[in-house]
């Protein structure tokens, strides 16, 4: 059976989820939360962005 990479726990299946550029396999779960993770940190940067480009505009 596939053990995930985050939880250790044995699943039916594995998700192939790129993380910071490697590929984890991880269960469902995990996939979701990191892919939640990634979301956030995605939308954060946007924010960053938007913030100096704001500035760039003063
Ligand atoms: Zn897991």
């Amino acid at each position: 059976m596939p053990v995930c990479a985050s939880c250790k726990e044995e699943v039916d299946d594995v998700l192939t989820v790129k993380v910071k550029g490697r590929n984890k396999k991880l269960c469902e779960d995990c996939a979701d939360l990191v892919r939640e993770e990634a979301e956030i940190a995605e939308a954060s940067e946007e924010a960053v962005r938007d913030m100096m480009g704001y500035k760039g505009r003063w």
